[in-house]
C-alpha cells in the first residue's frame, strides 16, 4: 500500500507513552521503509524543549532506542531525527494553538507533507477534547486541502455516559472516518489471526458454533502488580483497564458472523453486532453469580515477599478496586445459545499470558472406555501472547495392545514464519492510520457497545453493599471461587498446569 506524504502531530509528546512506544515504533518504520520520503512527527506539549533537545530525549538518550541505534548505528538515527520536530504550548493557551497551527502550516510547506496531517493524542483523556476544538477553530481539521486524521488513546471514557459524551464532543470537529481509537491488542498478529484462523479455513468455521463448541474461556493473566502505576489504576481497575477494552475486542472477533468482506466496515459492522449479542448482566442475582472480582494479597513469590494491592503506592488503603475479574456470560444470538464464555483478567498471577480456549463438546457416543482413556475435551488453543501460536489437543491411540487413548498436540508458532520480531502493535496501527486503514481501530458504536456491557458491572460494584470483593494470594490464580464460576466438572486451563 502506497503510504502518503505526510505530517504526524504527537499531543503529549514529553510524555511516557511517546518516548517507549510511539518514537520506537516510528524508528521501526523508518528503518524498514515503511515511512514515505515526506514525513514529519510534530511533538506538542507544554514542557520546553527545543527541536534537538525533543531529538536527544526521544532517541539518542532514550533507553527505548538504545538497543536499536546500537544496531542500526548512530548515524540511521541522526537521519531520523531529522523528521523530529517539537513544539510547546507554553502557558498561554490561545496564543499557542495559533502559534501551532502557523509551524504546521510552515513545516507542510516546507517539507510538503502535502496538507496531511494526524492528531495523535497521548494526553491525559481529559484534554482530548480541548485539543479537537483548538485544531477544528484553527481549521487545522478541513479536508479541503489533504486529509485529517485524529488518533485517540486509551482510555476511551470511564463508563458509558462519559464514552458518549466523547464521541459526541468529537464528532463536533471530525467525522467518524477520521477518527481512529486506539487498541493496541487490535495490533496484535495473533488477534488479528483470530479473523484468518476463522474466516480463511473451511475446518473450524463448520464447527464454530453452539453444536460443537462446549464453552469457551479467555484468560488475560499478568504476573506483576500494578508496579509504578498504582495511582492510575486505582481510579481504573482490571474491567476499566483491561476488559472493557482488550478483552471485549478478542471477544467480539471470537463471537463474530463472517463479514461479507475484509473491508473495515464489514469487519466493525459484525463486530458491533457480536457486541450488542453479549447479554448484559443487570439484575442484582446475575451480577452477584457471574461475576468474582478480587485484589491481590501480599505473599512471597520465589522467596521474594510481594506487596498486597492496597500497600502498593498510590493506592487507597482502603480500596475496592478489582486486580482480578472473572465473568461468565452468554451471547444471545442463533449461533451461541447456551454456550458459555468465560473471561477473565488479573494481575499477580502465576504467569504472563493471554489465550482464548475453544472447548469441543465430548463425542456423543464413547466406544473407547479402557483406563487412562483420553477423557478431556478437544481444545483449540489460541495463544495471544507470549509464544504466540495455535495448539490443538486431540487424542491418539497409545502403540500397544487394546484401544488406550491418549492426549497429543498439535501446533504452530509464529516464531516459525517470522525472521525477526513479530511488527510491534503499535508499528503496525500506526502504519493502518497513515494508511487510513481503520480496520483495526474501533468504531464509535463499537466502543459504546462495549461499554454497554460493562457499565452495569461497575454501576452494581459501586453502588452494592452485597458485592463482594475476595482476596487472592498474589502468585496464585486467582480467588478460589472463581473455579466456582465454571459448569460441570471443568476448570479453568491454567497454561502450564493443565
Ligand atoms: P504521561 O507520561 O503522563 O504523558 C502525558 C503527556 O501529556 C505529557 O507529555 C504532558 O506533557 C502532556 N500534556 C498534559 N497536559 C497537556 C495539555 N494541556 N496540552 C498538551 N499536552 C499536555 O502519560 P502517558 O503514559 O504518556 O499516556 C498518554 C496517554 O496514553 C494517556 O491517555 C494514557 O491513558 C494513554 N496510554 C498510555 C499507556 C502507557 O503505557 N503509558 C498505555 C496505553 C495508553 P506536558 O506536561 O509537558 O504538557
Amino acid at each position: 500500500d502506497r503510504t502518503e506524504s505526510q505530517m504526524l502531530i504527537i499531543f503529549g509528546a514529553s510524555g511516557d507513552l511517546t518516548a517507549r512506544k510511539l518514537i520506537p515504533a516510528l524508528f521501526h518504520l523508518y528503518c524498514g521503509g515503511y515511512l514515505p520520503e515526506n514525513f514529519l512527527i510534530l511533538g506538542v506539549s507544554r514542557s520546553e524543549f527545543s527541536d534537538e533537545e525533543f531529538r536527544r530525549k526521544v532517541i539518542f538518550e532514550s533507553s527505548y532506542l538504545e538497543g536499536d541505534l546500537k544496531e542500526k548505528g548512530r548515524e540511521t538515527g541522526e537521519k531520523f531525527a531529522q523528521k523530529l520536530y517539537y513544539h510547546d504550548l507554553g502557558a498561554s493557551y490561545e496564543a499557542s494553538y495559533v502559534a501551532l497551527a502557523r509551524k504546521i502550516e510552515s513545516l507542510d510547506e516546507k517539507h510538503q507533507t502535502g496538507n496531511n496531517f494526524i492528531f495523535y493524542l497521548s494526553t491525559p483523556p481529559n484534554i482530548y477534547e480541548v485539543i479537537a476544538k483548538n485544531l477544528s477553530e484553527q481549521g487545522l481539521t478541513h479536508k479541503d486541502k489533504g486529509w485529517k486524521r485524529l488518533i485517540v488513546e486509551k482510555p476511551f471514557g470511564y463508563d458509558l455516559a462519559s464514552a458518549k459524551k466523547l464521541n459526541n464532543s468529537l464528532h463536533q470537529y471530525f467525522h467518524e472516518d477520521q477518527i481512529f481509537r486506539i487498541d493496541h491488542y487490535l495490533g496484535k498478529e495473533t488477534v488479528q489471526n483470530l479473523l484468518v484462523t476463522r474466516f480463511a479455513n473451511s475446518i473450524f468455521e463448520p464447527l464454530w458454533n453452539r453444536n460443537y463448541i462446549q464453552h469457551i474461556e479467555i484468560t488475560n493473566a499478568e504476573s506483576v502488580g500494578v508496579e509504578k502505576r498504582g495511582g492510575y489504576y486505582d481510579g481504573a481497575g482490571a474491567m476499566r483497564d483491561m476488559f472493557q477494552n482488550h478483552l471485549l475486542q478478542i471477544v467480539s472477533l471470537v463471537v463474530m458472523e463472517p463479514p461479507i468482506s475484509a473491508e473495515a466496515e464489514s469487519i466493525r459492522n459484525e463486530k458491533v453486532k457480536a457486541l450488542k449479542s453479549l447479554r448484559i448482566l443487570k439484575d442484582e442475582k446475575s451480577l452477584s453469580e457471574n461475576i468474582i472480582r478480587g485484589q491481590y494479597l501480599a505473599a512471597e513469590i520465589d522467596g521474594k515477599k510481594v506487596k498486597g494491592y492496597r500497600e502498593e503506592d498510590g493506592v487507597n488503603p482502603d480500596s475496592t478496586t478489582e486486580t482480578f475479574v472473572a465473568i461468565k456470560f452468554f451471547v444471545d444470538n442463533w449461533r451461541w445459545k447456551d454456550v458459555p464464555f468465560y473471561v477473565r483478567t488479573a494481575k499477580r498471577m502465576p504467569t504472563k499470558v493471554t489465550e482464548v480456549v475453544i472447548h469441543f463438546k465430548p463425542p456423543h457416543h464413547k466406544i473407547f472406555t479402557e483406563s487412562g482413556m483420553f477423557n478431556k475435551d478437544n481444545k483449540l488453543i489460541i495463544r495471544i501472547q507470549p509464544d504466540e501460536g495455535i495448539l490443538i489437543k486431540f487424542g491418539v491411540k497409545v502403540p500397544g495392545q487394546g484401544f488406550k487413548v491418549e492426549r497429543a498436540n498439535l501446533d504452530f508458532y509464529y516464531d516459525s514464519l517470522i525472521e525477526n520480531n513479530l511488527m510491534a502493535a503499535y508499528e503496525r496501527l500506526l502504519l493502518d492510520a497513515m494508511q487510513g486503514d481503520a480496520t483495526l481501530y474501533a468504531r464509535a458504536d463499537e466502543v459504546e457497545a462495549a461499554w454497554e456491557f460493562v457499565d452495569p458491572i461497575l454501576q452494581y460494584w459501586s453502588t452494592s453493599k452485597d458485592a463482594t470483593i475476595y482476596g487472592y494470594s498474589a502468585g496464585v490464580w486467582g480467588p478460589q471461587n472463581a473455579d466456582d464460576l465454571i459448569e460441570g466438572e471443568n476448570t479453568w486451563r491454567n497454561p502450564g498446569s493443565n
